[in-house]
């Protein structure tokens, strides 16, 4: 299938450019070596309609296509990854879960804040003993006097525990099918509930910006009418959320990739030894060229797969395109940071070039959402191979 970026894409990408060479990147660095989650800022991204993209607009939304909202993620991570994933979970593992299938009292409730980014919402599927195995979780509610009773943990989940984090959407064991499978729903968590904590924030590698937490229930009680979505879907819902999410992960990933190219290629034409701009050298030269294949290779493959959402493809057929695109940007951009920081010699392992954070941000990226093996996995049985 082909695919083209419209004149609207290309402004709005111009747009949010503008913004994230503005707001964003004059303060990045601190916000990174200060670990500090910045709410000012996204709350700025609400008031440009950011969070708001593609939701629909008597929730306050631009009701736009996917593709633009893989046009602003990929614009911020090409400024910062960290912005770029808050974006990206903001939308994709925030409203999405309950934009797709929230009750329309669940709707009225949460979407507005979430959508004008005055509130966020986390996504809790993986714990302690379940991540690529998400199916194997323990978390427990129970239905006791018209609320259920959440009990267990969650780990690494993103925009859980902020200031203006309102709610976290997490996967539960609310029965058995029989056969040791387990009946897993999905249940709304407000923040703020008792029972529920979001324990202090991970110290990461990386995505220093971002805001990570593990997250404990003990007998954390919220009405029945929290599910969400159908009782005994929870674990398909997620596993249908994670096919956009894929997407926005690879666009995001193409951000870091034009940052890599951006910042070496002008470094190698300022940079000089042996009397010459080390671009002059084809073993930079030609290092950056790649970086530039990386860019477009990962940019074709991430917009072909969210424009076969846009024109309502065959699930199959999206679910292949997004693990194709979220596996080779993942990998790109790690080699590309890796590129980058070279060019840079001694200059790219120091903190005050932004190419040693782009090198810590891009790890997460063949882990989140999918490891790289998952991705193969889903690729080898969207072929047919009989994979375990
Ligand atoms: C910063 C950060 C933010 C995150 N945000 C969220 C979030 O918001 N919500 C959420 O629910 N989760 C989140 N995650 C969790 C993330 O999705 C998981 O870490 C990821 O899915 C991997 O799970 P795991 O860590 O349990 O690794 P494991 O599943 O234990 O995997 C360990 C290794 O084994 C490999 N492996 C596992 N199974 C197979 C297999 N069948 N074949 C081949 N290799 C295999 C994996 O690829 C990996 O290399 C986040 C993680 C991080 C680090």
């Amino acid at each position: 299938m082909s695919f083209s970026l419209s004149a609207e894409h290309e402004d709005f990408r111009n747009s949010v450019r503008e913004f994230a060479n503005a707001e964003i990147a004059p303060h990045v660095a601190q916000w990174d070596k200060d670990h500090h989650f910045p709410i000012d800022a996204v709350r700025k991204m609400g008031d440009l309609g950011l969070f708001g993209i593609t939701a629909p607009e008597e929730f306050g939304g631009a009701a736009g296509d996917f593709t633009s909202l893989c046009i602003a993620i990929e614009e911020l991570g090409r400024v910062d990854q960290s912005i770029g994933i808050t974006l990206e979970a903001g939308v994709g593992l925030g409203i999405n879960p309950i934009l797709t299938f929230g009750t329309d009292e669940q709707k009225e409730k949460w979407l507005p804040d979430l959508v004008a980014g005055r509130a966020l919402a986390g996504f809790g599927l993986t714990e302690p003993g379940a991540g690529s195995d998400a199916g194997a979780t323990k978390t427990r509610a129970v239905l006791d006097d018209g609320d259920w009773v959440v009990n267990g943990a969650k780990q690494f989940i993103t925009n859980s525990g902020s200031e203006i984090t309102a709610l976290v959407t997490v996967t539960a064991r609310t029965g058995d099918r029989g056969e040791g499978r387990p009946e897993i729903s999905t249940i709304v968590i407000p923040s703020g509930t008792p029972g529920f904590t979001a324990e202090p924030a991970y110290d990461k590698l990386g995505w220093h910006i971002s805001d990570t937490h593990p997250l404990t229930f003990t007998d954390a009680r919220v009405p029945e009418g929290n599910l969400l979505g159908e009782r005994g879907r929870g674990f398909a819902q997620f596993l249908a959320t994670l096919d956009d999410g894929r997407v926005a992960i690879a666009a995001l990933a193409v951000g870091c990739v034009q940052a890599c190219l951006d910042l070496a290629l002008e470094y190698s034409l300022e940079r000089t030894t042996f009397g010459k701009p080390i671009g002059a050298k084809q073993g930079v030269a030609f290092q950056i060229s790649d970086l530039a294949v990386m860019a477009q290779a990962g940019r074709a493959l991430t917009y072909q797969a969210a424009s076969l959402k846009d024109a309502g493809a065959p699930a199959k057929e999206f679910k292949q395109a997004a693990a194709i695109a979220k596996l080779y940007t993942s990998e790109a951009a790690v080699t590309a940071t890796r590129i980058a920081t070279q060019v840079f010699g001694g200059y790219g392992f120091m903190e005050e070039y932004p190419v040693a954070r782009f090198y810590r941000d891009a790890k997460i990226l063949e882990i989140g959402e999918g490891t790289s093996e998952v991705q193969r996995m889903l690729i080898a049985r969207g072929l047919g191979l009989p994979v375990e």
